[in-house]
């Protein structure tokens, strides 16, 4: 007995008929029969459509609703958020492109990341983006670009928080980061930002991410709209953009309980009234990447090896590590942890049996899924990690022992 054994969250949102997953309306065999070829990702656009309006009628309408692109860039899936979202955050040249190439006005596009290269620089102004300025450097060099296009920048200030939350997933700002401004010095780069006479839009605190915790999220919140609002004082013109960030997480690991956004909007209902008294003119934007697509993808492999080693049974797959990093335990995971698996084809099977779960690839580090109870396999079956839509294959290691590709498509 071990009553207290923590257990993934139910992964429910893909039905079963018959034993077998159903996916984009097609059963997981027919599927991969329509793919062409294992492993592969499938993203599920019904899905990603349900989180989309789900959030749009908890959150405030007032609230503008990004999507950052580093999640999950897929073109196809990227140009079909791009109809149902506010805007799009891109961290690259590419990524720009695949932002402009799905439709989304310019104007709704920013660009965030350290170190952005003249090029970038170059694009982003041209094609009349939002810039996030991530150093006083960056400021002069765009200022310098924008006067030889003949063309004002658009900027926003990325702000390193001078506070630090106890509770975040992944610490993204607060004390010594490379991400940001510090924020004791923004009101000399807002000054300059004046002199140099850009376009100013506004603010952008980003601190931290997969968090499933309300609590969490409305501390950060307050900590966020209370220093924008002390900044916004020196700021060189009116405020038009304040991106609050995002960091909604989803369940991966045994124990983990999805996030309840329903506190966390009734916060920022509390928020707007007094961020609107002060900065009438502001849009507020959260920004989300594995929150919006993060539950809609799974990854699918085909078992090509049973064997038993001294009593344990291994599965060996045609995927892995190489295609997926995160589910294999070696993407900022300190302790490895099973992202929650099935077999596609016999998802609940009443054979059932412990077996680890590994790819291909010869290094003990690429695992799928470890010492994990699923029903017994034959060759052939499908195995399902799911939480697969954000951070899996632009996430990966693909070059990583030369295996062939990994398909990615959008049903
Ligand atoms: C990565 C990133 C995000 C998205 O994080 P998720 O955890 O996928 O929601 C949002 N904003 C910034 C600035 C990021 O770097």
């Amino acid at each position: 007995m071990n009553a207290a054994r923590p257990v993934h969250w139910p992964m429910s949102q893909f039905p079963v008929v018959d034993d077998c997953l159903q996916v984009g309306g097609l059963s997981l065999l027919q599927l991969a029969a329509r793919v062409g070829q294992t492993p592969f990702y499938a993203y599920d656009r019904r899905l990603i459509d349900e989180r989309v309006a789900w959030l749009r009628r908890i959150l405030p309408p007032a609230i503008k609703l990004h999507y950052a692109i580093k999640a999950n860039p897929m073109p196809a899936l990227v140009q079909h958020l791009a109809r149902q979202v506010d805007g799009l955050d891109v961290a690259s040249l590419a990524e720009m492109q695949v932002a402009l190439d799905a439709g989304m006005n310019p104007a709704n596009i920013s660009f965030a990341g350290p170190g952005k290269r003249p090029p970038e620089l170059i694009a982003a102004i041209a094609a009349g983006i939002t810039l996030h300025l991530e150093s006083a450097r960056e400021l002069e060099t765009v200022a310098q670009l924008g006067q030889k296009l003949g063309r004002q920048s658009r900027v926003a200030v990325r702000v390193n928080p001078d506070f630090e939350l106890k509770t975040s997933g992944m610490k993204m700002g607060g004390g010594s980061k490379p991400f940001g401004v510090d924020a004791e010095q923004v009101p000399t780069l807002l000054q300059r930002i004046g002199e140099l006479g850009l376009d100013f839009q506004g603010f952008h605190l980003f601190t931290g991410s997969q968090n499933l915790r309300a609590e969490a999220l409305i501390e950060a919140h307050d900590r966020i709209f209370e220093l924008a609002l002390r900044l916004a004082d020196a700021a060189p013109g009116r405020v038009w953009l304040l991106n609050i960030g995002g960091g909604f997480g989803i369940p991966y690991f045994p124990g983990d309980q999805p996030l309840d956004v329903r506190p966390v909007a009734a916060n920022l209902d509390r928020w707007l009234p007094i961020v609107a008294a002060r900065l009438p003119e502001a849009e507020i934007v959260l920004e989300l990447g594995r929150y919006l697509v993060g539950e809609a993808g799974i990854y699918v492999v085909e078992v090509m090896d049973r064997k038993v080693s001294r009593g344990h049974t291994f599965l060996i797959a045609n995927g892995g590590l190489h295609h997926h990093l995160a589910a294999s335990g070696n993407f900022g995971q300190v302790i490895r942890k099973n992202y929650p698996v099935v077999v596609g084809n016999r998802v609940f099977g009443t054979e059932r049996e412990v077996v680890t779960v590994v790819g291909p690839l010869c290094t003990p580090l690429d695992v799928l899924a470890d010492r994990m109870e699923l029903a017994k396999t034959d060759i052939g079956d499908l195995i399902v990690v799911f939480q697969s839509g954000a951070y899996g294959l632009t996430a990966s290691p693909t070059a990583f022992l030369s295996h062939p590709p990994c398909r990615e498509v959008l049903v």
